[in-house]
């Protein structure tokens, strides 16, 4: 049995984590569950949203699979999310979009993966106002992050039979920047001969898999495009309700679904548990539990084909439970 530290989160996430559960469990996968709260619940037993004994648990389990946890706006604790990237140096976010048939979207067939630098960028946050009227960030780009996310990315083309490595860039500008990435991603592609490599400026790309998305297949990119271009290819397979992700860096990994705590519907039994599913699919994935991650993949999509359990974003009238309940009964 591989042990998986689970945390329910908040708002919806102890709703859907409850559902995905039940459905990895019959999915006849050898896990087992260390559950453990973090977020907002656990801030004033410990005093902070994401106790030490949740960070030891992940560190000894390696692998976490996390319901969507509520930040504060404005005041409050910081991101969990951002903070358990950080301490676990979680350095590469997985960001599958991959088509299902009977979910609403622009494009059938389409199966993109982003592979998005999750350390630096602009998004290590170092910004100043410099006046009134001029504010100044700073983004950098180093030699040893960049040829860890793109190796990572060849790695899991290769791993996941894939044909195709795609860099995302801006160096025709940010020659500096960007330009060490994509000197990094060629040196890199060198030692993956097997594997197709091309090159795409990030604005060309934003067009292109509007227009063309089938061309695509593994794309990976610096920080701020990888944030942006993974929600463009989400929006290209049917939104956050079927979005998953993994957030993975040396021996440990984290996956969640894309989407928030949807506070307003909390309680309700009402949100969709497809985009945490389909995370627990990835986890599983990257344990090696290959059989059991097809057949929860399959059930789950002949439940959205069928149309009849399924929650209200995706047009049905099933609650989170009574759709899982659906995928279970596909799997037996
Ligand atoms: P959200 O994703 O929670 O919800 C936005 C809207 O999308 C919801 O009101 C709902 O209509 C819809 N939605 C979201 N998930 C759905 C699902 N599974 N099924 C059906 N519909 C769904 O975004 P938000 O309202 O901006 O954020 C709420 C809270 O979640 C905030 O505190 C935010 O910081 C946090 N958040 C956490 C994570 C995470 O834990 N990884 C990610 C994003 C946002």
């Amino acid at each position: 049995m591989r042990r998986i530290t689970l945390i329910p989160g908040d708002g919806t996430g102890p709703e859907i984590v409850e559902a995905g559960a039940r459905v990895i469990e019959a999915s006849g996968a050898r896990v087992e569950w260390d559950i453990q709260k973090a977020g907002a619940k656990v801030m004033d037993e410990y005093g902070t949203p994401l106790p030490q004994h949740v960070l030891d648990s992940i560190r000894t389990n390696g692998v976490a699979l996390k319901g969507p946890i509520t930040t504060p706006v404005g005041s409050g604790f910081r991101s969990i999310n951002v903070a358990l990237r950080k301490e676990l140096d979680l350095f590469a976010n997985l960001r599958p979009a991959k088509t299902i048939e009977g979910v609403r979207a622009p494009y059938r067939d389409l199966d993109l993966v982003v592979v998005r630098e999750n350390t630096e960028d602009l998004y290590i946050g170092i910004e100043r106002k410099v006046s009134e009227d001029k504010a100044e960030s700073l983004k950098v780009i180093t030699r040893g992050a960049s040829e860890r996310i793109c190796r990572f990315a060849f790695e899991y083309a290769r791993k996941e039979k894939r044909r195709k490595v795609t860099v995302v860039h801006k160096a025709n500008i940010l020659k500096c920047t960007d330009g060490l990435f994509l000197e990094v991603a060629r040196q890199v592609a060198e030692d993956y001969p097997d594997i197709e490599f091309e090159e795409r400026i990030v604005d060309n790309m934003a067009m292109q898999l509007v227009q063309k998305p089938q061309l695509y297949d593994v794309m990976v990119m610096p920080n701020l495009y990888g944030d942006i271009i993974s929600d463009l290819c989400a929006g290209l397979v049917g939104g956050l309700g079927v979005a998953p992700s993994g957030n993975i860096g040396e021996g440990i990994a984290v996956f969640e679904p894309v989407h928030g705590s949807a506070p307003k519907y909390t309680g309700m039994n009402k949100v969709n548990p497809t985009a945490f599913i389909l995370s627990g699919v990835l986890m599983l994935r990257h344990i090696g539990e290959e059989e059991a991650a097809d057949r929860i993949f399959r059930a789950v999509s002949e439940v959205i084909k069928e149309g009849k359990s399924v929650t209200y974003d995706l047009g049905g009238e099933a609650g989170t439970s009574q759709m899982a309940d659906a995928i279970i009964e596909r799997m037996n």
